[in-house]
């Protein structure tokens, strides 16, 4: 049996893989430029962020209803059981969608009815996070919260992905403030390729409670020390390190250094369909210990946004006491 955990760092686009990517095309009359699954898995071989951005975009067109997102979201749950998730914090980027003519509505309750199921067919309990993309505008975020309103009761928070160089978080300060006046938790993706500035202004100027990547901190003793001391979980994904270049190789990923340093991180696998991983698999590739692994385990349950649920925290750190044991 698995470490049981919590994932808090994952995108619902990322998991999709070339079957079910070819099922939905099917389904839905889409025609995809490769000839079948294993041409389509090569491409997943990409090797820069250039082109894995353009596949992941462009394999979004399979996903037209909410059919489609309830099964691209069962599958995951299912796959993260496997691996010992327990608990699931879920980004989705609307804007992705809505340009493509495809409704809020749709994206938010076809995720949903596979969220709301979780428990009962996967045994993992979720939330819903709605992620901004950094490299649209700040209006065009903020029509998105917009759009998000009648569905606030699916979604528990607000992120911040795409690319990060060049978009700071200054430029979405006033569609955070919006949300948190919504009752919505705020997280982002900072210091991943962006300066380890990128993580003081996401702290001080969007109110973020987690730092999603948050590596370069690692530049800033200051801020080391601040994340240290206010016990900001920072959502690390090392496999998407490694094939995005956010690292040159396993080998030299920080993550140990940082927990020695006294970070509150954890282990997630960002978009797992085409990093080479699940949330396991993330686990596995770095050299820890079996201390660290607990210790990682503790923090994502800790970071998870559970307030309004403590028991079932309790719960699941419980569970991970007894866990070997
Ligand atoms: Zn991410």
């Amino acid at each position: 049996m698995p470490l049981p955990k919590a994932e808090l760092h994952l995108h619902i686009e990322g998991t999709l893989e070339p079957e079910l990517a070819f099922e939905l095309a099917a389904r839905n009359g889409v025609t995809l430029p490769y000839a079948d699954t294993e041409d389509l898995r090569e491409a997943y071989r990409f090797d820069d962020l250039q082109s894995f951005l353009d596949l992941y975009y462009g394999l979004m067109a399979v996903l037209r209803t909410e059919r489609d997102f309830a099964d691209l979201a069962d599958a995951y749950l299912a796959r993260a059981a496997a691996q010992g998730v327990r608990h699931a914090e879920i980004f989705f980027d609307p804007q992705a969608h809505l340009a493509r003519g495809v409704s809020m509505g749709t994206v938010v309750e076809g995720l949903w009815r596979a969220l709301g199921d979780s428990e009962a067919r996967h045994g993992v309990s979720t939330r819903l996070i709605m992620c901004f993309l950094r490299d649209e505008s700040a209006e065009s975020a903020m029509d998105t919260l917009m759009a998000a309103k009648p569905h606030l009761d699916r979604i528990t928070g607000v992120g911040l992905d795409s690319a990060e160089v060049g978009h700071p978080p200054v430029k979405f300060r006033e569609v955070y403030e919006a949300a948190a006046a919504l009752g919505l938790r705020r997280v982002a993706h900072a210091g991943e390729e962006g300066p380890p500035e990128y993580i003081t202004e996401a702290l001080d100027v969007l109110g973020v409670e987690r730092v999603d990547h948050g590596l370069r901190c690692m530049e800033d003793p200051e801020l080391v020390a601040r994340l240290v001391r206010d016990r900001i979980p920072l959502t690390l994904c090392p496999l998407s390190n490694v094939r995005l270049r956010a690292v040159d190789a396993l080998a030299d990923h920080p993550l140990p250094a940082m927990l020695e340093a006294g970070l509150r991180c954890t282990v997630n696998s960002d978009d797992p369909a085409y990093f080479g991983g699940y949330i396991g698999d993330n686990f596995d590739a770095l050299p820890l210990t079996d201390e660290q692994q607990r210790e990682l385990a503790r923090n994502s349950f800790l970071a998870a946004f559970l307030e309004d649920d403590e028991e079932r925290r309790a719960a699941y750190l419980a569970e991970l006491d007894a866990y070997g044991t």
